[in-house]
């Protein structure tokens, strides 16, 4: 049934004509993906990739192509106009046989095609600050190429992704309920959540407020979504453009400091060995500030440490929540592990708390800013 439909699927995109192999291939958690390889006219191979979208994750399949083809295109323009390489510093969809970027195949799934980035690698585990900074710098650069994209003509394919504001309600709501009678246990934890309610609203009130702009935002800024040159280990394209939405340009980077700058596991149980790293947390921004090259406002830049602690406070609240409501979310392989993963989550914000003042001198080096007159509000 499967091999039916790949071939029907095969069938439907404007691929060559014979196909060599086909596998399953890399390590994403969310799409089905596969690596096509077709004989070449000059008897060079030629590859692609092709990927069943996640259906349960993303419930407007040709929204969320629309943002793909609007930012891909747009990256294209920017890309040639700079006299970069097109076909290795964006993804490019393979068209369908209707003219489609997308294929619904019989069974109901929707499929999409890519060029196969040659000689690139990418990588799950932050290993040395060096690939950190490359990811950093990859994210930025994506973010100033995509400043003067109409953010809000882009769809919003998971909706009120990073409404905090929206997350504290559903917590508060679990609370409440408790219906697997788990709140006595996890008293602590509720109290470190309900405590910092401010967190939640602060990002979301500036954003409607307009003192932070609607961006293009990648949300899922993790470095295995950073196609890396094998050859000289610099970072090439952004890929994995599911989740692109508008959003704010602080929280793209607070989530990559939550995941990338943590010193363990996201469901490590020692919480001795948990901490924001600092040497990491700069790799980052000195990263990213080079690649957005000055397309951030004086606000984004003073509110990054806050985009750390708001996504990784936000991500902490998910998991209690999901913990009081039984594990209904996220997948668990073992009792009480959201649970962990609340407290290492919890553990960050009160460290990234503690280091707010480091962050801010870090960041005012490599914006190049005065110290005083950039953070006087949150000094
Ligand atoms: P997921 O949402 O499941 O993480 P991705 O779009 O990130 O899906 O793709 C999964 C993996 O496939 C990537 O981590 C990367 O290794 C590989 N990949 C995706 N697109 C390309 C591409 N255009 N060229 C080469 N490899 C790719
Ligand atoms: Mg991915
Ligand atoms: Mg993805």
């Amino acid at each position: 049934m499967e091999q039916e439909i790949m071939q029907e699927v095969i069938q439907h995109f404007r691929f060559p004509e014979h196909l060599k192999e086909e596998i399953p291939y890399g390590s994403g958690h969310i799409n089905d993906t596969f690596r096509l390889t077709f004989e070449g006219e000059t008897g060079k191979p030629r590859r692609f990739i092709l990927q069943r979208m996640n259906k349960e994750i993303f419930l407007r399949p040709v929204e969320l192509m629309e943002n793909i083809v609007g930012v891909t295109t747009w990256l294209r323009g920017k890309i040639i106009s700079n006299g970069g390489d097109p076909e290795r510093e964006t993804l490019n969809l393979v068209p369908a046989a209707d003219g489609n970027c997308y294929y619904r195949d019989s069974a109901g799934d929707y499929w999409r095609a890519y060029l196969f980035i040659e000689d690139a690698v990418c990588y799950n585990q932050v290993e040395k600050p060096e690939d950190f900074y490359e990811s950093a710098l990859a994210f930025g650069h994506f973010q100033r190429l995509l400043a003067d994209y109409p953010a809000k003509t882009l769809h919003e394919t998971i909706k009120d992704f990073h409404n905090t504001e929206e997350r504290f309600l559903k917590l508060q709501k679990a609370v409440r309920e408790d219906v697997c009678k788990r709140a006595d246990k996890v008293k602590d934890e509720i109290a470190f959540a309900l405590s910092r309610e401010s967190l939640a609203h602060t990002l979301c009130r500036m954003q409607k407020n307009g003192e932070l702009p609607l961006r293009v935002t990648h949300n899922d800024t993790k470095l295995n979504n950073i196609m890396m040159d094998r050859a000289t280990g610099k970072g090439i394209c952004v890929i994995d453009l599911d989740t692109v939405m508008p959003g704010l340009a602080v929280n793209d980077f607070g989530d990559s400091i939550r995941f990338g700058a943590s010193t363990g596991a996201e469901d490590e149980r020692d919480l001795s060995k948990i901490w924001c790293s600092l040497e990491l947390f700069e790799a980052y921004t000195k990263g990213f500030l080079e690649g957005c090259g000055g397309s951030l406002t004086h606000e984004e830049i003073c509110m990054l440490p806050d985009g750390a602690i708001t996504m990784t406070y936000e991500c902490g609240i998910r998991f209690l929540t999901d913990y009081l409501s039984g594990d209904t979310y996220f997948k668990t392989h073992r009792e009480g592990q959201n649970l962990d993963r609340c407290r290492t989550q919890f553990k960050l914000v009160a460290d990234m708390e503690q280091k707010k003042q480091q962050m801010y001198e870090i960041i005012a080096n490599y914006a190049n800013i005065k110290q005083h007159k950039c953070f006087k509000t949150n000094l």
